[in-house]
């Protein structure tokens, strides 16, 4: 089956609001294995929406709507509907008695244009609404399906799922189930090289690869009758995924690099120290964003002046004025000197130039270190990071999971 998705609403065109409707169903058809092909937005005009139906039920089996079936006059959705499918509107009692409630509950007045809410096409399936007033319309006529939702994001998407999910799920032959592997530093291109053929030659499952934030996606789908028989399909082809590409595959399913390295961590109990100069916090601000770290997270310092670096961390003054702040030698003093005051396990440093100044040609915008110490050995590694001040930041971040990540992999 086909579906499209029509957004109506002048604030979406006018770029007053973000089509987050349009996110969320989209995500919703495919997981149900409904192919999509195109997408709309339209204002709020009766001709124009009515084209854009007509012109989306000329090449697909389902159409969605989100918006405009509210009590107002610029509100025409289902007007629309019901003229392209040659429907009457009726009044539904329920919806009227749910709407009279509505406003009971809340001490308002109902004016008599909340009453157009009430007014469904004949022989429709009417989605009541438990967040709002304007139910949602199913209509299924001749092949053709015209589910129209109301805008608001609080409303619609409990509406599709208790409603809608469930009635094209009866109609679907076939589920798509999809598996993600989540890949950390190899960048989408060497990710796609290493697949390439599978990616290629691959119909049912497919693999996908994506960018998200600095990690690539793999998401291999699968098309079957059941979530058994998809995941039997998947197995294989996920089992050369991780052949092919090893330890860079860090995780599957919904998660972030920093979870996992935390949950680990905290399940073996291996305690953590930072001291920080270019991310000023923000590698602190990581671990303490995951709940139950204080287990494992003794401190994080923000050493950024030489003279900090070298009162809290012991950093010599020799190495700094022979090598500078932004150094391998100096990445591995700061994370030597934090592990050693602190008494953790890991130190972890960060030093580096994150722009837009103070770059040269030996030690351009962006140049990181970042400094590990395990178990009294300390060692840096050197990044070359793109992109502004912000990004340069965060991606030091990502760089100092990742690392620590690799680390915990060996320890025993
Ligand atoms: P209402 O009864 O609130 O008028 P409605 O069904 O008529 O609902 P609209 O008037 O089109 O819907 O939009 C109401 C609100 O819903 C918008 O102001 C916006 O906050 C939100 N909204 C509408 N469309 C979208 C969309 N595509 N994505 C995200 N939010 C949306
Ligand atoms: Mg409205």
């Amino acid at each position: 089956m086909k579906a499209e998705i029509i957004a109506v609403g002048t604030e979406l065109l006018l770029g007053d609001i973000v089509n987050t409707n349009a996110q969320y169903l989209s995500k919703q058809l495919s997981s149900l294995g409904i192919e999509m092909y195109h997408q709309s937005v339209v204002g709020d005009n009766a001709q124009r929406l009515y084209d854009v139906m007509a012109e989306a039920f000329s090449r697909s089996d389902i159409v969605i709507t989100s918006g405009g079936l509210g009590p107002t006059a610029d509100d025409l959705t289902k007007e629309t509907g019901c003229k392209y499918f040659n429907k009457k509107l009726v009044e539904d009692k329920k919806a009227v008695d749910m709407l009279k409630d509505f406003f009971e509950r809340l001490g308002r007045e109902m004016t008599e244009n909340n009453l157009k809410q009430a007014m469904v096409p004949e022989g429709c399936v009417v989605l009541y609404n438990d967040n709002g007033t304007a139910p949602g319309i199913l209509i299924d006529d001749s092949g053709k399906i015209l589910v129209m939702l109301p805008g608001p994001p609080k409303e619609l998407i409990p509406m599709f799922e208790k409603y809608v999910r469930p009635y094209l799920e009866k109609k679907q032959e076939y589920i798509l189930v999809s598996r993600v592997l989540r890949v950390s530093r190899l960048g989408e291109s060497m990710t796609e090289y290493k697949l390439r053929d599978i990616i290629d030659s691959q119909t049912n499952p497919t693999i996908a690869t994506y960018v998200k934030n600095i990690e690539v996606i793999v998401k291999i789908t699968a098309k079957a009758k059941t979530r058994d028989e998809a995941e039997r399909l998947i197995d294989p082809v996920a089992k050369e995924v991780y052949a092919r590409l090893g330890d860079n595959v860090y995780a599957e399913g919904d998660t972030t690099i920093n979870s996992v390295v935390c949950e680990e961590l905290i399940k073996r109990n291996i305690t953590v120290a930072v001291s920080e100069s270019c991310t000023g916090g923000m590698v602190s601000s990581a671990f303490t964003d995951i709940p139950g770290i204080s287990k494992i997270f003794i401190e994080g310092a923000v050493t950024y002046s030489n003279g900090a670096k070298m009162r809290r961390l012991e950093v010599s003054d020799k190495t700094l004025e022979k090598y500078g702040a932004v150094s391998e030698q100096t990445a591995v003093e700061m994370a030597k000197g934090i592990a050693e005051s602190s008494g953790a396990d890991i130190g972890i440093s960060t030093t580096g130039i994150a722009g837009p100044g103070g770059g040269s040609s030996e030690k351009p915008v962006g140049l990181v270190y970042v400094g590990i110490c395990v178990k009294g050995k300390a060692w840096a590694k050197e990044f070359h990071f793109t992109g502004n001040r912000e990004k340069i930041r965060t991606r030091a971040v990502d760089a100092v999971f990742d690392m620590l990540r690799r680390e915990i992999a060996k320890l025993d």
